[in-house]
């Protein structure tokens, strides 16, 4: 389970979160454990720095016992918006999670909003059911291809940030993180350029500071996702208002999301 008062988000300065997505096997997994427990072995990991996996939830069992104190954070795709056991068939809920020492949770991904039609008022709860169980929401927010060339991105996500400005109390919301996906950029190989993610997650938080005040808005995290990988992970760090990386598929080999968890916290350092 996190413990928000010993790690505050706010004092977090690198994060590098692998999202598998429906992906994994049984075999394919204990090959995966075991390149990465022996790669992390040997890594240098910075006190200030955050990194996940969030895997299927069939698999938490797996992993939880042999991710325990190695530097690597167990998380969920998604949770139920729902806190307490009951007839809501398919839910998995946060306190099942933390079972398996969760600490952080990916919410309102472009995959499932699209696919499952969330409402903006459960992505909200599901935020609220997650740090009530001290597990980071990591909200994810972003703007189609359509939304872009129309010259709509920057209000479609100003949009989305501002349900959980509204939705949340200013102390929870400092426990949040955010992600910035532009969907053309998932799984596309298309990334942003660093450039244009440092404008979006300026423009995310000003929509922060309007409800925080300017510092504490700069004290929120928000990380970049779409199409990271090692040979371009660096360019995001090296941008002022990027504080990490969601990686996708990158995060599914091993070796790579080593390469990309090394590079990010050397790039942060030299800051
Ligand atoms: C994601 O799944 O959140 C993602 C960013 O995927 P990819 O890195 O594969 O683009």
């Amino acid at each position: 389970m996190f413990d928000f008062i010993k790690n505050p988000v706010s004092q977090i300065d690198t994060w590098i979160i692998g999202n598998w997505k429906m992906n994994g096997s049984l075999l394919f997994n204990e090959d995966y454990l075991e390149e990465l427990l022996a790669k992390i072995e040997v890594m240098k990991f910075d006190p200030s720095s955050f990194c996940g996996l969030a895997i299927p939830n069939v698999y938490l069992f797996q992993f939880s016992n042999r991710l325990l104190d190695r530097n690597i954070h167990l998380g969920a795709q998604e949770i139920s918006s729902e806190d307490e056991d009951g007839p809501f068939t398919g839910d998995i809920s946060a306190k099942m999670i933390n079972e398996f020492d969760c600490s952080f949770v990916v919410i309102g991904h472009s995959e499932r909003r699209n696919k499952y039609k969330e409402s903006e008022i459960d992505l909200v709860n599901k935020a609220k059911v997650s740090l009530k169980n001290n597990i980071i929401p990591i909200i994810c927010v972003g703007e189609s291809v359509k939304d872009r060339d129309q010259g709509n991105a920057n209000i479609v996500v100003r949009t989305q940030v501002k349900q959980f400005t509204m939705g949340l109390k200013s102390e929870d919301l400092s426990n949040c993180v955010f992600a910035y996906e532009p969907l053309w950029a998932i799984g596309t190989g298309k990334s942003a350029e660093p450039e244009d993610a440092e404008t979006m997650h300026r423009i995310i938080r000003s929509e922060f500071s309007e409800v925080l005040g300017v510092d504490p808005a700069e004290k929120i995290k928000i990380l970049y996702g779409g199409s990271v990988k090692s040979s371009n992970v660096e360019q995001y760090f090296l941008q002022p208002g990027v504080d990490g990386a969601l990686v996708g598929g990158a995060s599914l080999n091993a070796s790579e999301f080593c390469k990309i968890i090394d590079k990010s916290i050397r790039t942060t350092q030299n800051k």
